[in-house]
């Protein structure tokens, strides 16, 4: 009927303001090359993470790395290969990590993840590092094919988990994994260093 019609009408255009609201906050949370999340966001819901696993009382992790001597690959390559490059290690990023794991680009060529707790994974520190692991080898096993070439990037990771200690807030815990990754870099690089 015309009432029908018009009912179906006004709830789809509703329904079109809250897609599109959706797809403008998801836009804006999300880094236009790699499509991970921003900066701002990843320390919005490391906060919120460290709430909820207080809560109840779970452990959460922090996995932070950094691309091993990008400058001279940039140098070496080109900043448009570089960029390239950042797309090619999200992927892997992305392929790597569970679904519910927070993937951001912190920096430049600054990665972080928030392990969200799991009921069926005890975040252990050798379960974490295994993951930060399987990372570090996913990312030097995979080259980046450029028209003739094969380009290989590696980085360092630092590794810590917080089981609720108050002492460590949010920033802290960002500060120990800085760290951890720094100490990665100091013993050579390519590297996964646990706190
Ligand atoms: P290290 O192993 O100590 O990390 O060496 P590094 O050269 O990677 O160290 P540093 O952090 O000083 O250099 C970071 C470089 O990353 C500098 C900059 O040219 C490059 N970079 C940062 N953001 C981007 C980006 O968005 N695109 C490209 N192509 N390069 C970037
Ligand atoms: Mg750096
Ligand atoms: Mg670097």
């Amino acid at each position: 009927s015309e009432y029908d019609r018009r009912v179906l009408s006004i709830l789809a255009n509703q329904s079109a303001v809250a897609i599109q609201n959706a797809k403008l906050y998801e836009y804006a949370v999300t880094d236009g090359l790699t499509e991970l999340y921003i900066h701002k966001y990843f320390h919005h819901r490391l906060e919120k993470e460290m709430e909820k696993a207080k809560r109840f009382d779970r452990t959460i992790s922090l996995i932070m790395f950094d691309i091993d001597h990008f400058k001279n690959f940039n140098d070496t390559y080109g900043h448009q290969v570089g960029d390239a490059a950042l797309v090619h290690l999200s992927k892997i990023l992305k392929s790597t990590m569970r679904l519910t794991d927070i993937l951001a680009r912190y920096g430049g060529e600054e990665f972080a993840v928030i392990l969200v707790p799991d009921p069926k994974t005890e975040q252990t520190s050798d379960i974490v590092k295994d993951i930060a692991e399987r990372l570090r080898k996913n990312i030097e096993a995979t080259s980046l094919n450029l028209k003739s070439e094969k380009l290989k990037i590696t980085v360092s990771i630092g590794v810590v988990s917080w089981y609720g200690e108050k002492r460590i807030d949010k920033d802290k815990l960002i500060k120990m994994a800085d760290d951890v990754l720094y100490r990665a870099k100091r013993e050579g690089r390519n590297r996964v260093c646990v706190w």
